[in-house]
């Protein structure tokens, strides 16, 4: 293996696609289910609840062909694709870490013919069976330990524990982590800013909110995105160094707002980076979990990591 080959990671809805694929399925196949998933949330743990759904939208008669056609008609922008194509082309190892499940992501990626694109992926196990139902189960099973991470992570999924397994599997030489939402929160804590990671963070939700609550906890540095075309330029400035826009535009000074034609040093959050920075020249860096003690109920955390769903409700409004 390559020592110099960069890691990407990225949370699939609202990340890598602008949808939430549990709601858009029952958003279009079912009406009344779909109002049923809305009033849930915060009820229900997500993935047990469409285990539940999926059950009742089998019972009205939908099928399998309805759902893997629905799903393929989720929008995935051209120049998200074309920045994880730059990439793989670039010798990285890209993975998906998602509270969705395999055949939602992996029926979309088949669909725009870029599945081949991803190492792995790392989501809730799902089939269906011989009848045509779906079936989703939880990645971290009811069969196991609870995980016991105190950072708002699902109960069927701490991402920062199976983050954490992909980088200590090989030398990376930069590891990139790209999220919108509170249970994105503990993969970023897991980053190092002496190999020079970065937390890519959808401006204007959840994640973008915790980390700004407790930016000690965030070592890399974080860059904020909006949309497709931020997240192409960050990856430029990955490949071809952070001043390739700001040479091609002269001076950036003066400019925050993220942008088409905003560079990766002007997306970086000050307060962070400073933090981090001042953190980062100490000889101790303390470990982010040991410093965090369990402070919210286990109901809290899953309604608070919710918040996904509640954009895409929002949106919907
Ligand atoms: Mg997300």
């Amino acid at each position: 293996m390559s020592p110099s080959k960069r890691l990407f990671v990225f949370d699939f809805d609202w990340t890598l696609i602008d949808a939430d694929s549990d709601y858009f399925v029952f958003e279009h196949l079912s009406a009344e289910l779909s109002k049923i998933q809305l009033d849930s949330i915060g009820k229900v743990q997500w993935t047990d609840l469409q285990q539940r759904l999926l059950g009742k939208l089998f019972d009205r008669g939908v099928s399998r062909e309805d759902i893997e056609r629905t799903l393929a008609n989720i929008p995935f922008v051209p120049e998200r694709i074309e920045a994880l194509k730059l990439m793989k082309e670039h010798g990285s190892d890209l993975y998906i870490l998602s509270d969705a499940n395999t055949v939602y992501i992996e029926t979309i990626l088949k669909a725009y013919n870029i599945d081949n694109l991803f190492t792995g992926i790392l989501t809730n196990p799902a089939s269906f069976d011989s009848k045509g139902r779906l079936n989703v189960t939880r990645y971290h099973g009811l069969d196991k330990e609870p995980h016991k991470c105190p950072l708002p992570c699902e109960p069927n999924l701490c991402k920062g524990l199976e983050l954490q397994k992909l980088i200590d599997s090989h030398p990376w030489e930069q590891v990139i982590y790209m999220g919108d939402a509170s249970n994105d929160f503990c993969p970023s804590t897991r980053l190092s800013r002496e190999r020079g990671d970065l937390v890519l963070a959808r401006r204007g939700l959840s994640l973008e909110q915790r980390i700004k609550e407790r930016p000690e906890l965030v070592r890399a540095e974080t860059v904020y995105w909006q949309d497709a075309q931020d997240v192409l330029e960050v990856t430029k400035d990955i490949f071809f160094g952070r001043d390739r826009t700001a040479a091609a535009l002269g001076s950036l000074s003066g400019s925050t707002a993220a942008s088409s034609t905003t560079s990766l040093s002007t997306m970086v959050d000050s307060s962070s980076s400073s933090s981090s920075s001042s953190s980062s020249s100490s000889s101790i860096v303390a470990s982010p979990v040991d410093e965090v003690k369990p402070s919210s109920t286990q109901v809290l955390s899953a309604v608070e990591s919710f918040d996904s769903k509640m954009f895409a409700q929002a949106v919907k409004a």
